[in-house]
């Protein structure tokens, strides 16, 4: 039998250095990305996406715009910092057509909401969510959001004036109807108001001029969580 001499190549150390070789740090957008905790469920597809392109074949947006999750994918992946300037990605409408039918368990829908928080961070994105500030400002304040009203008289154009009737009467039919309001309890809003005070969400709309916070509801009347 013969064995290996004083100083002779080890070939499974050779083998081992060819198959382990040490991985090239994240790029700081990717390394972004994957501390959001929405990517929790994700984050295996994020790191393995094939490019198929079974997200692009089904997205609505990529069938009538020059838009596609593949390529979202691929460049959040290489940590591409254009990202955060690309308008394109407010384009996604999340259907989750592009999660749901993914292969890997990857979900455009989910890295375009990350990809979107961090350009509304970065200033850019607000232009994109300040028409919501009012919803989220309803939301706020009772716990529970409503339409826009920017959008309420494109709304009745389409649905017809019954429909605004509704719309503006729903809390006295549903008092006729013995339903109760269709707004959570104040106790419940102040908790959420907890919430949304201890996350940020508050701080986001403040910086977009947006009338809330805790002395924004003191003011109309509204009581604090814990009352
Ligand atoms: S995100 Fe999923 S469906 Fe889209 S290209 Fe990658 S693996 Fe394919
Ligand atoms: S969630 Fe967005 S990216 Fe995904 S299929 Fe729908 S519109 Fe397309």
């Amino acid at each position: 039998m013969s064995s290996s001499g004083a100083g002779a190549a080890n070939p499974y150390a050779t083998i081992a250095d060819s198959l382990f070789v040490e991985e090239p740090p994240l790029p700081d957008l990717v390394r972004r990305i994957l501390s959001d905790p929405r990517m929790h469920d994700h984050t295996g597809g994020f790191l393995s996406c094939l490019q198929c392109g079974i997200c692009t074949s089904g997205c609505p947006a990529a069938r009538f715009a020059d838009y596609s999750p593949r390529e979202i994918s691929r460049r959040a992946r290489d940590g591409d910092p254009t990202l955060l300037e690309d308008d394109s990605v407010w384009l996604c409408f999340y259907c989750y057509t592009c999660q749901s039918r993914c292969p890997r368990g990857n979900s455009v829908a989910v890295i375009n909401q990350v990809i979107r928080g961090m350009q509304v961070e970065a200033g850019r994105g607000v232009r994109h969510v300040e028409m919501f500030a009012d919803w989220a400002v309803q939301f706020y304040e009772k716990g529970m959001g409503g339409t826009p009203p920017e959008f309420l008289p494109h709304l009745a154009e389409a649905f017809g004036p019954r429909w605004r009737e509704f719309i503006d009467r729903r809390e006295e039919i549903r008092d006729q109807l013995g339903l109760g309001s269709m707004y959570p309890s104040e106790h419940a809003a102040g908790e959420m108001r907890v919430l949304m005070d201890a996350t940020g969400f508050s701080d986001r709309l403040a910086a977009m001029g947006a009338p809330v916070g805790a002395g924004a509801v003191l003011a109309k009347g509204v009581a604090p969580a814990g009352d």
